[in-house]
């Protein structure tokens, strides 16, 4: 594969590095995971795979579980998601408050908490049995069966979900949550606590750098427009209030999550996903943003 050499160097360049970061503890059952993890995949739309490091190792995908559930509801509500929520950075924490009562319960972007909500309420009310149904579609665009929730992550994050709740609460106030926040809360929690390793995290974005059609399946996961759009929403609000240096940065669409979870596509070309749990104080990969900036930086191709 064209990259090996790139990713091998890189790798080894960045085994050692120590950020400042710290790994996620406000969820306590993340707190247990080896600081020192690292790990590189990389898939091409060739059929090409490569990966390094600790990449058959799962971890908690987190956040990047909204790009999955994003998927779910763009292909069955298309624009009416837009009368729900945001398509702009928000310029604020994952986690935030601040926003939603001056923009009266709409969420800046689909990829903060409260967007995700809202994303998994919408599921919630066009799937009967959400859970399963989410855990189906990542297999499917992963090509991997062996895909389960973390039980232990989940519930670990439903004791300690005071501001999600308060998020769901806040939103449900101005109607913008349907079901029962509790409801919502719990697939929410079960969502971003699926466990995957690398190389089957890039395989399941293949789909971004291949206008919405799964490459390893041949089936179409979203229409051309939307994984366009998807992507659009990965470069400007992707990694919060981190968004803009990433893109400075990386120059790519991404997802973070604070399992320490990091994937980028190139369209038309592949899919790479970067896992090393230390996070800066935005709750983003630390090595894991270096180790993207120096691939597209040593590649030389981004999307500018
Ligand atoms: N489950 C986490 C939360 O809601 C996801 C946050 C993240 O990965 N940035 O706090």
């Amino acid at each position: 594969m064209l990259y090996k050499e790139v990713v091998e160097n890189i790798y080894k360049e960045l085994k050692n590095f120590r950020g400042e970061g710290k790994v996620a503890d406000y969820i306590p059952a993340l707190s247990k995971v080896n600081p020192d993890s690292y790990a590189i995949s990389v898939c091409d739309l060739e059929g090409g795979e490569f990966s390094i490091g600790d990449s058959t190792t799962k971890f908690s995908i987190q956040s990047i579980s909204k790009v999955f559930s994003l998927a779910m509801a763009i292909s069955h509500f298309e624009e009416k998601i837009w009368e729900r929520v945001g398509r702009e950075p928000s310029g604020t924490a994952f986690n935030s408050l601040i926003q939603l009562e001056q923009e009266r319960g709409i969420p800046r972007n689909p990829f903060i908490n409260a967007g995700a909500l809202v994303v998994t309420d919408m599921i919630t009310q066009v799937f009967p049995k959400p859970k399963q149904a989410i855990l189906n579609f990542v297999r499917e665009i992963s090509s991997q069966d062996d895909i389960y929730y973390d039980k232990e992550v989940a519930q670990s994050e439903l004791e300690h979900s005071h501001r999600n709740i308060a998020l769901a609460n806040f939103m449900k106030s101005f109607g913008n949550i349907k079901n029962d926040v509790d409801t919502i809360i719990d697939i929410y929690c079960n969502q971003c606590s699926i466990s995957m390793n690398t190389a089957e995290l890039a395989r399941s974005f293949l789909f971004l750098a291949n206008g919405g059609v799964n490459p390893l399946s041949g089936r179409r996961v979203t229409g051309h427009r939307s994984a366009k759009r998807m992507n659009a929403l990965l470069l400007t609000c992707g990694l919060y209030n981190e968004s803009g240096d990433f893109a400075y940065r990386v120059g790519l669409p991404g997802k973070s999550g604070v399992g320490g979870g990091v994937v980028a596509i190139i369209p038309g070309k592949l899919s790479i996903a970067v896992w090393s749990p230390e996070l800066n104080q935005n709750g983003n990969s630390y090595r894991g943003i270096a180790t993207l900036e120096k691939f597209t930086t040593d590649i030389g191709i981004s999307v500018f």
